[in-house]
């Protein structure tokens, strides 16, 4: 095989898109907005997409399977049982996705998990390297490979490398309970840039470097460990005008019609989200439970549509947060339903994203409400899918990443359920006019910022900072 550093380089640099799980381009739309944008970025420039394939081998394969799909090139590595045990449900789901949601009760330090997740990262990255050119332009996805880039390093790696979290960054005395911070902590210093959802991400990150690693700030750069890095906020955003058109589709609108037939003037207030215990679904219940207290004019008149399908459903976090669900929803229901009216509807499957868009624009309110989220991508395609001559209105948490860009929409506390319960309330009555207003300013916010800005803005900040980087005249060009 050619060594890497012998290959003729390609002309442009070839985007290498490396995230936890490869979807192929005919099933991009059940993998989520992630799998749209990235492939839309490698159809228009060509390009790899590497990253585990999604299968459990007795024998995995120490070669990536290669596929062709038009100009993209898919290559995939299945994963042994005790390697997805301890990387992906163990130190993944099991450490960083709770503590990095501020869940430190939730959290299962096991060094066994840490070893394997490590491990995982090292054999992908040693598969990725054969694959690889020398003006390759890197970016690799989420929490699951956070030391990828070091990996690729310890290859003798050269290449532009850039990490974005889609995940919130916790603030420095929840990292720091993790007994491998120094060393994730470091890895990340093996990236050229760093993309966060939000400021505050970029600002917590920030903290910990200086306070634990005494890095060096100078506007967007961090020195620590040797190395020099730009970590910038880019929030994510969808595709905001394709997911309006979905929403007028015909199958969007049969699903409007089989929500809005018999229930009249009825309002609809939908949830939607993977079953996680950061989204809040629990107190969202709550809320309703609240709403339906302090205000009876609800009673028969007001209805909580809750999708919620089962997510990571083999760790033990998730089987509980399913049972609780079920329960309350129960109380609630067993509290207040007539014989023609029950307050919460609970669905326990994935539906389509047509349907889906048909469910949202048909709901009066969309109750968004995390108790910590990354970005939440559900507020923005219910405001996309809305009518905008008669728009529902989006009651969202503070606390997902999205409530920074989408001031108009309701912003509430989700631990208050009082205070849900009065948006809630606000939302029904809410005349024609304001709805109008505060979607058209949502909707402008979601076209300015869709998924190609987004995509654009971080590889456009990643071939900048690596220019720097090889570039010795410049201020921000590598300490060691
Ligand atoms: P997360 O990435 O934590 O799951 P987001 O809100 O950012 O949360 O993204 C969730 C994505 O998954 C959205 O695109 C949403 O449409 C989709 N999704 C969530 N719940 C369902 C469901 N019940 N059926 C189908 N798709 C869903």
């Amino acid at each position: 095989m050619t060594p890497p550093s012998l290959r003729k380089a390609a002309s442009g640099p070839r985007l290498v898109a490396v995230s936890n799980r490869v979807v192929h381009p005919r099933s991009a739309a059940r993998g989520g907005g992630l799998a749209v944008a990235l492939l839309d970025a490698l159809r228009q420039r060509g390009g790899l997409w590497f990253g585990w394939s999604g299968q459990i081998s007795d024998h995995p394969d120490t070669r990536p399977s290669v596929a062709e799909s038009g100009p993209i090139r898919l290559a995939t590595m299945d994963l042994s049982q005790a390697e997805h045990d301890a990387y992906y449900n163990g130190f993944a789901n099991r450490c960083l996705w709770p503590l990095f949601h501020l869940r430190l009760d939730l959290t299962a330090f096991d060094p066994q998990h840490y070893d394997g997740y490590m491990r995982v990262n090292r054999r992908l990255a040693g598969a990725l390297w054969p694959l690889l050119d020398d003006n390759d332009q890197i970016w690799i996805h989420d929490y699951h490979l956070l030391p990828f880039a070091e990996a690729l390093r310890e290859q003798r790696a050269k290449q532009q490398i850039g990490f974005f979290l889609h995940i919130p960054f916790p603030v420095p005395e929840m990292l720091t309970a993790l007994p491998h911070y120094r060393d994730l902590m470091r890895s990340l210093f093996s990236y050229d840039l760093l993309g966060f959802q939000t400021e505050d991400d970029v600002q917590r990150f920030r903290d910990c470097a200086v306070r634990e690693f005494g890095a060096q700030l100078r506007g967007d750069t961090i020195t620590a460990f040797g190395r020099r890095l730009t970590a910038k906020a880019f929030p994510i955003g969808i595709d905001a005008r394709e997911f309006a058109e979905i929403a007028t589709s015909p199958t969007a609108q049969q699903e409007f019609q089989r929500v809005r037939a018999h229930r009249e003037d009825r309002t609809v207030i939908v949830g939607v989200d993977r079953l996680d215990y950061t989204k809040g679904i629990p107190e969202r219940f709550r809320s309703v439970e609240c709403l339906l207290d302090r205000y009876p004019d609800t009673h028969g008149q007001v209805e909580l549509l809750q999708i919620a399908p089962t997510s990571r459903g083999e760790v033990p976090e998730y089987m509980a947060i399913r049972r609780e669900l079920e329960q309350i929803a129960g109380n609630i229901n067993g509290r207040y339903a007539q014989l023609d009216w029950e307050p919460i509807r609970y669905i326990n499957r994935p539906l389509g994203r047509r349907q889906l868009a048909g469910i949202y624009r048909a709901s009066r309110i969309g109750l968004v409400t995390p108790l910590r989220d990354g970005m939440n991508l559900v507020a923005k395609e219910y405001v996309a899918a809305q009518d905008p001559a008669d728009p529902g209105v989006l009651v969202l948490s503070r606390f997902a990443g999205s409530a920074k860009q989408m001031q108009s929409a309701l912003i509430v506390n989700p631990y208050d359920n009082t205070a849900v319960a009065d948006a809630l309330q606000t939302a029904r009555y809410m005349p024609l006019e304001e709805r109008r207003n505060r979607h058209a300013e949502l909707m402008q916010g979601l076209l300015r910022n869709d998924a190609s800005a987004w995509r654009e803005a971080f590889l456009q900040e990643l071939q900048r900072c690596s220019a720097q980087r090889e570039d010795p005249a410049s201020p921000t060009a590598q300490a060691a």
